[in-house]
This record gives C-alpha cells, sequence and structure tokens, in this order.
C-alpha cells in the first residue's frame, strides 16, 4: 500500500454551487496544505442543479489563481477517493453546531473506514457562515432582474450568470 501524503488534502462535497464559504476554505486550505484537491461527490440518487462536470469547470475557473488546488469530481466513497489520490487528510468546513454534529458522526464513521487519513475542520468565517447551497437556490429562483446582483453577497462571481439562467429554465 503507498503511504499517503500528510501534505496533500482533499476537500469533499456537493458544491452545487460553489459558495464564497466554499471559496474562503479552499483559499484558506490551500495556504495550509501543499496541495489541495477539491473533490465533487456524485450522489447518483440526488438530482443536481448543476451536472458534475458543470461544477468541476466552473470551480477550475474560479481556483485558477491557486496553482496548488485541483479539481475532480468522484462517485463512492470520500475515503476511497482520498486514497486514490495519495492525501492523507480530509478538510471540512464547519457553519453551526448542527454542521458539527453532522460532522463529528461521519468523521467517526471515515475513522472506521480509513484510520489512516484524519479530517481537519476550519471555522466558517463570520462573514460567510449563513451560506449553504439550498439558501442560494431557494433566493435565486425567487430572484429578479433586479435583484439577481444580491446573488453575489453569497455565491462567486463566476456563479451568477449560470445560476440565474438554470433556475429560470427549470422553471419555465
Ligand atoms: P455536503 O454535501 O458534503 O454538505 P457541501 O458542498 O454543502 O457538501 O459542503 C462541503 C463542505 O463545506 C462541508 O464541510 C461544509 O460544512 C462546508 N461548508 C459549506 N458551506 C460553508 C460555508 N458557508 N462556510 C464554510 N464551510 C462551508
Amino acid at each position: 500500500m503507498r503511504s499517503l501524503d500528510a501534505r496533500h488534502a482533499v476537500y469533499a462535497g456537493s458544491f452545487d454551487p460553489i459558495t464564497l464559504g466554499h471559496r474562503d476554505i479552499i483559499q484558506r486550505g490551500a495556504r495550509m496544505f501543499d496541495r489541495l484537491t477539491v473533490a465533487i461527490g456524485v450522489n447518483p440518487d440526488k438530482e443536481p442543479l448543476f451536472s458534475p462536470g458543470e461544477r468541476v469547470d466552473l470551480i477550475r475557473e474560479i481556483v485558477s489563481g491557486l496553482p496548488n488546488v485541483a479539481v475532480a469530481s468522484f462517485t463512492g466513497l470520500t475515503v476511497d477517493f482520498v486514497r486514490q489520490v495519495g492525501a492523507a487528510v480530509m478538510l471540512r468546513g464547519l457553519r453551526t453546531l448542527t454542521d458539527i454534529e453532522a460532522e463529528f458522526t461521519m468523521t467517526l464513521a471515515n475513522r472506521a473506514l480509513a484510520g489512516e487519513i484524519e479530517t481537519v475542520f476550519l471555522m466558517a468565517s463570520e462573514k460567510y457562515s449563513h451560506i449553504s447551497s439550498t439558501l442560494i437556490k431557494q433566493i435565486a429562483r425567487f430572484s429578479d432582474d433586479q435583484s439577481r446582483s444580491m446573488l453575489s453577497a453569497f455565491v462567486p462571481p463566476e456563479v451568477v450568470d449560470p445560476l440565474c439562467a438554470r433556475v429560470r429554465t427549470r422553471v419555465d
């Protein structure tokens, strides 16, 4: 078994779509580790707003200024993907007490599956701790041309147009 790299972290999530909170964790993670892989988990039971390929492309555009960040998608268990890329760390963001409870359970399960992989948590920035992809999709659905500029308080600028276009086609 090849040894895992403790300077390489994987930040996994749905990122449907990527938010300012996610981008903040990516930027901070990229400063902490030599390599950071942003991994889009594909859940076959869920119908996402953006396909895995679209999410990979969007996130690549957003992290293009960070040379040690790679972006990929995966199916299956996150720990299997982490092992596959040779990383020893999973990076997660924490917003609320509810997040802590869910993350605690998931971390213990992941530890049972892959004891050689450590999970590292970053507290969300107070500027972004209220932001979730679910909330953003709801706001986008009900915003008109005038209020759509509000979305840039929640998502990176690269996401605003694709998000508005997508919710519009879904509603029509
Ligand atoms: P998941 O489907 O795994 O919840 P998400 O894309 O929603 O995927 O989240 C991925 C990770 O990013 C999780 O660790 C989550 O807690 C964290 N996260 C989500 N939103 C924020 C935010 N606004 N600030 C910091 N971390 C966040």
